[in-house]
This record gives structure tokens, C-alpha cells and sequence, in this order.
């Protein structure tokens, strides 16, 4: 199968979050199946450094936003057999600091960025020599990419256009933009409308994305029943409802050949499940590389996240004091609302001895947290898939997780199966919920026979992309299938 996906994040080459991971693994993966696997991505600013340069396709584009032309060249890369990188470089748009901001917040030009490069990946899945049966694209910055397809298909002389599949990683984030922000797709008026592109008197590009797909998924099956609700459905909670027969939820996978605890470059000591004495010495590394008194007996807890309202700070930051008043540490890596960033080095400077706090994106620190960690804390209001819990699994920390999303279907409590129980659950979206949760975690911790059966069912737990890749597989055979009937 000849797939093309579009995504404006990919590991290891630009990531702010959990896309970029699955991304990056799922065309990976694709391709050691053996599948023609081509990603588009934009060439930000920091791959310039790549060294040396990735090389230029002889393959200029000029392609229309609004009343302007742009032009753009395509960079590519081959890290593997049967996998292409396509990197869109168009210095005005792509060559800046942030992937889509810097402090003084969002880009104001997003929209016509990410329709230039929706607009760019549709022309690759055009005119690729090989070209491609399905279209993959990712969250709303490339939202447009169906829409375009379907619009070229009805009146463009594009006769067998791929199939398109459209995951959301987070229906959060809707790409919305005023009305008047429609010139910069070129499309006509008449896709604006609430059975299109308008969300009430604005336009969203994800739902673009949500209405012109051929397919619908999202990262977990129950993150795919949950967005079925006004509760969590953000808005599209109806358009979803009646788009159900094209919608699957597929839990991410693990990318376990980087995630690992074994031969893991940014770790001080290998170990696992049946090894944990390398735990310990991480422990003591991570606790003396954030300023932590150093105790291998002491229970660690441990978080690395966007410091976003969905990721459950309003309710971790008032339940700190009351966890580190017993004998426990904290530490946390993350950045993002600067509320929260003041709350949390607020707090760790009124306990020093017991939480640390490191401000900022830091890969090698975050597998450090993991494997440092003996728990690890996600108390998400709602959680598409979430990545951490899957890492911490794999790596010792038990999750101490809200009962939402991928965090539901990955974790199992001791309330649900005691053979398998690997972290510990709660449900309210509250402080004293998630401080009962952690008050658990504080009493299992003294008991090492119980504490080591919780970590070596998750550390033997299968997350690999081997299924989830199959998963997709399994979609793209039916859309081709129906294509070609
Ligand atoms: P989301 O995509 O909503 O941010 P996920 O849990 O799915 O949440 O994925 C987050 C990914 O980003 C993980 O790989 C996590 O380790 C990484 N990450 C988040 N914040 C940081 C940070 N400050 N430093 C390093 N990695 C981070």
C-alpha cells in the first residue's frame, strides 16, 4: 500500500506534544511492514542546523494563499527503507523560533500557514510519481487536507483521488479562524456553511477535516465514545454522533526501540522488571540532578506535561502541599500556561527538600523522570491518548491517572482486575479525589512484594506499535478496497 501522511509535528524532527511520537512512529512502523510511507511535514527553523543539510527535491511549488502565490521547495530525507521525510520549506511561513507561537502566543498568521502547507501536502499527494492510495492527515493543522482533496476531486480534473483518513489527537484544538480567513484557502463560499467549514460564524479547519474525510479516527476507544458527548465533544459532539460509522478509536503505541530501560543513552543505570536495581540508582541520579535530597527509600512522584488546563494542574497544584507533607517528593518538567508555571516553582520553592520543578522541553530529562520515578502523576481532565502513562509503564513509575480517555483504557486498577492491576485510578476531577489517589500510592509504596507485582505487570505490559500499526493497516485495506470498487 502507498500511503501519504501530513503532519505538522514528527518525531525526532519538530514535537511539541504526543503527535509528533505517533507520527513519527506510525510511518516508521508502516514501513518496516512494508508499505510505501511518505510524511509531509514543514522545514521549521531549527532543521536548518541538520547536518548535513537534507537535500532539495528538484520540485518547486507555487501554490495560491489568497490574493498572494507562494513558493516553496521540498527538502527530503530517507531515514529508512520504503520511508520518505518531505519537508515543505517556505522561509516566510515555516522559518520562525516556535512550531506555531512564541511568547507572546499563537502565530497570528496560523491560518494561512497551516492552509499553505495543507495545500502543499495535497499537492504532493497529487503529483508524487508514486502516488499515493491514502492520505493520512493529522489534527486541525492539516484539516484542510480532505476538504482540498475532495474540493480538486468535484472540480478539478483529479479523477482517482487517494482515500482520506483524518486522526485527531485532541478535538480541543479546532483551528479556528473569522470567516474572513477563508480567502487564504482559495476555496468558494459555498463550503462555508454548518454542514462545512463554519463553526458558528467562523471557520474551523478541523472540521474540515471531521466533515470531507473518508475516515474518521482518534487515539483511543474511549476518547472515540467520550467526544460522542456534549461533555467532551467540544462543539462537534452532533457532527461526530452522525459521523460515528466512519469513526475508530486506536490507542498509540509505544515506540519501545527509543522508549526503553535497557541501553537507554540518557540514563545512568540499565534495568527491568526482573532487574530493578538500576531503578534505584536512577532515583538517586534524578533526585540529586533537581536538587532533591538524595533517598532511595523515599517515594518519588513524578510528571512531565504541556502545563496546559487539560492536563489537571488547577487540581495537582493544591493537592502538592498536602502530599509532601508526609514523607514524598515531586518532581516535574514541563512548560506551557505561565500560571501554572509560577504555582509549581512557587511550591517548589516552599519545599525545597521535597519538590523540584524544571521549566522547559527537555527529551533526555523526561526519560530521566520516568525511569527516576516510583509514581508518575496524570490527573488529565481528558486525555485522547496520552503517551506518559504508556512510558511510565514501560519504565517502573506507576501511573497515578484520572479515569478518562487512553488513560482509562491503558491503566488497570486494582478495583478492575487484580491479576493485572498495574497503577491506581480515581474519577472525580477534584483535589481531594486525586489526594486520595495519591494517599494509595503513599501506602503502597512501604510494601515491596505488592509495589514490585504492580511495576512488573506494567513493565510487561504490550503497548508496541506492532498492533496499533496494524490497526491502521486494517482502515487503510478497506478505504483503498472501496476506492478501487
Ligand atoms: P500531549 O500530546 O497532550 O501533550 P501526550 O502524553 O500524548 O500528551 O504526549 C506528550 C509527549 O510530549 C510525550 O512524549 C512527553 O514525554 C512529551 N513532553 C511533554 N512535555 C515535555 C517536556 N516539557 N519536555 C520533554 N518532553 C515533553
Amino acid at each position: 500500500m502507498r500511503i501519504l501522511i501530513a503532519s505538522s509535528e514528527l518525531h525526532p524532527y519538530s514535537k511539541t506534544g504526543g503527535l509528533a511520537d505517533m507520527v513519527g512512529a506510525l510511518g516508521k512502523y508502516l514501513a518496516r511492514a512494508g508499505h510505501r510511507v511518505g510524511i509531509v511535514t514543514p522545514y521549521y527553523r531549527h532543521l536548518r542546523s541538520h547536518s548535513p543539510p537534507f537535500p532539495i527535491l528538484k520540485w518547486a511549488m507555487d501554490l495560491p494563499v489568497g490574493s498572494r502565490v507562494l513558493s516553496a521547495r521540498v527538502r527530503y530525507h530517507r531515514p529508512a527503507p520504503r520511508l520518505t521525510i518531505y519537508f515543505i520549506e517556505q522561509p516566510f511561513q515555516f522559518d520562525r523560533d516556535g512550531l506555531y507561537g512564541d511568547e507572546a502566543g499563537n502565530y497570528p498568521d496560523n491560518a494561512e500557514r497551516f492552509a499553505f502547507f495543507s495545500k502543499a501536502a495535497v499537492h504532493l499527494g497529487r503529483y508524487l510519481p508514486w502516488q499515493p492510495e491514502i492520505v493520512h492527515a493529522h489534527d486541525w493543522q492539516t484539516g484542510l487536507v480532505p476538504l482540498l482533496i475532495h474540493h480538486q476531486h468535484r472540480t478539478d480534473g483529479w479523477i482517482r483521488p487517494p482515500a482520506t483518513l483524518f486522526t485527531i489527537h485532541n478535538l480541543a484544538y479546532q483551528g479556528i479562524f473569522p470567516a474572513s480567513q477563508l480567502a487564504c484557502t482559495n476555496l468558494p463560499g459555498d463550503y462555508f456553511h454548518p454542514g462545512g467549514i463554519e463553526f458558528y460564524g467562523q471557520v474551523s479547519f478541523l472540521k474540515a477535516g471531521l466533515v470531507y474525510a473518508d475516515y474518521l479516527s482518534t487515539v483511543s476507544p474511549r476518547y472515540a465514545r467520550e467526544i460522542l458527548e456534549p461533555e467532551f465533544g467540544c462543539g462537534f459532539d452532533g457532527l461526530l454522533r452522525q459521523r460515528q460509522n466512519a469513526l475508530v478509536g486506536i490507542l498509540n503505541g509505544v515506540d519501545y526501540s527509543e522508549w526503553k530501560t535497557r541501553r537507554n543513552p540518557h540514563l545512568d543505570a540499565s534495568y527491568d522488571a526482573r532487574h530493578l536495581r538500576g531503578k534505584t540508582i536512577n532515583k538517586t541520579a534524578l533526585q540529586k540532578e533537581m536538587g532533591l535530597p538524595p533517598d532511595p527509600d523515599i517515594p518519588l512522584f513524578g510528571n512531565i506535561s504541556r502545563l496546559a488546563d487539560q492536563k489537571g494542574f488547577d487540581i495537582l497544584i493544591p493537592a502538592l502541599p498536602h502530599l509532601v507533607s508526609e514523607p514524598a517528593q515531586f518532581v516535574a518538567l514541563g512548560s506551557g500556561d505561565p500560571r501554572f508555571e509560577s504555582a509549581l516553582l512557587d511550591l517548589a520553592r516552599r519545599h525545597p527538600d521535597r519538590i523540584a520543578v524544571r521549566i522547559g522541553f527537555d527529551t533526555r530529562l523526561s526519560h530521566r523522570i520516568e525511569a527516576g520515578a516510583d509514581f508518575f502523576v496524570m490527573p488529565s481532565r481528558f486525555e485522547p491518548s496520552g503517551l506518559n502513562q504508556l512510558y511510565s509503564l514501560r519504565y517502573g513509575a506507576i501511573p497515578v491517572v484520572r479515569a478518562t480517555g487512553g488513560l482509562d483504557d491503558s491503566v488497570v486498577d486494582i478495583t478492575e482486575d487484580l491479576d493485572r492491576v498495574n497503577g491506581i485510578k480515581f474519577h472525580d476531577y477534584s483535589a481531594p479525589a486525586l489526594l486520595k489517589a495519591l494517599h494509595k500510592a503513599l501506602a503502597l509504596h512501604p510494601k515491596p512484594r505488592l509495589l514490585e507485582f504492580y511495576r512488573v505487570n506494567g513493565m510487561e505490559a504490550d503497548f508496541s506499535w506492532r498492533k496499533t500499526a496494524a490497526d491502521y493497516q486494517q482502515i487503510y485495506d478497506r478505504l483503498a478496497g472501496q476506492k478501487r470498487a
